[in-house]
């Protein structure tokens, strides 16, 4: 709450379709209505990126087929709602929003999924993809992952041409979860402002910390730096999360920082199966019903209402727009 009013809060990076399609394999229907909308609705949510995630027991194989199935699950359970819709490009966003209405910008974390082609990269445009990111931790066809050990191939060249595919479609570039060599190879070839959805600054060790250089890069593209809630190495609490937005701030500039937070509550259960390691949440910020601790904490420390306005939503939208339109 800033002055009376509340922010709303546009959430970079939240793995709900992983959910719906967990659920409604078990049966069920409106998902999204049952189980995330209310705390949606509690933490300030107006709008966020959901990302096709494939889980890596279907990958590399089985990745094009699973992630056209989490898309079919994800629009399915949209349909059966009546208070979160897709978007595809800013203005459907803010309308959505003026509606009272959850906007969702269909994103994706790890590439599996298009099998190395980029006329699959166009069809899941057509589906609504808004917001591709390369690599979630290991290496693929096209970058490696902050978790691939040798990090020293960087982009290759199917990368480079999905970078230029997606500057032409005008998809928003995800940087979250790329290994450095291959960051600076995708701002080598990328001509408009990028994105990382969820990472983390060098003020604390953590997981996934990007360099000062890093947030200089996305903000000299006009991007957007969001934050995630990572508990691991010195990053275990609120008071942590919130270190790591002033670094950016301080670093990027206030115009290109963001909330990526990266809930996972609803996910433990098959995030115990992969290979990653930021369990349990961090403290004081366990699940998105939180964000209002972090608008309070960005207040007492001094940020004004418009300041706060901007790292809450209006950074990430002004991106957008830009980027797809
Ligand atoms: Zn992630």
């Amino acid at each position: 709450m800033v002055g009376g009013k509340r922010t709303g809060i546009i959430d970079l990076h939240a793995d709900l379709p992983a959910d719906v399609i967990k659920y409604r394999d078990l049966g069920e229907h409106s998902v999204m209505e049952r189980r995330h909308l209310p705390k949606l609705r509690k933490g300030g949510v107006t709008a966020l990126i959901a990302p096709i995630w494939v889980e890596s027991r279907f990958k590399p194989r089985n990745a094009m087929k699973r992630g056209l199935r989490i898309v079919d699950a994800f629009l399915e359970d949209l349909s059966e709602s009546t208070n979160i819709v897709l978007v595809k490009d800013a203005s459907a966003l803010t309308a959505a929003e003026s509606k009272g209405k959850v906007a969702i910008v269909l994103g994706c974390e790890g590439a599996e999924f298009i099998d190395g082609d980029l006329g699959i990269l166009r069809l899941y445009r057509r589906l609504g993809l808004r917001a591709f990111g390369f690599v979630w931790n290991e290496r693929n066809a096209l970058a490696d992952g902050m978790y691939h050990k040798d990090d020293d191939r960087g982009l290759t060249k199917l990368g480079r041409q999905v970078v230029e595919e997606l500057d032409d479609q005008r998809i928003l570039i995800d940087l979250a979860h790329i290994a450095p060599k291959s960051f600076w190879g995708v701002m080598e070839v990328a001509k408009r402002p990028v994105m990382v959805s969820h990472g983390a600054t060098s003020v604390r060790t953590s997981l996934r910390n990007s360099t000062d250089d890093q947030l200089r890069a996305v903000a000299q593209s006009g991007g957007v730096f969001g934050i995630f809630a990572v508990n691991a190495g010195e990053s275990r609490d609120l008071k942590a999360y919130v270190e790591h937005v002033m670094h950016a701030v301080k670093v990027a500039g206030i115009e290109h920082v963001a909330l990526g937070p990266d809930f996972y509550d609803y996910l433990f259960d098959e995030l115990k199966n992969e290979d990653d390691d930021h369990l349990p949440a961090m403290v004081g910020l366990e699940d998105t019903t939180k964000l209002d601790a972090v608008i309070s904490e960005l207040s007492r420390r001094g940020l004004s209402e418009g300041e706060i306005r901007m790292i809450a939503r209006d950074n990430f939208l002004r991106v957008f727009k830009k980027v797809v339109g």
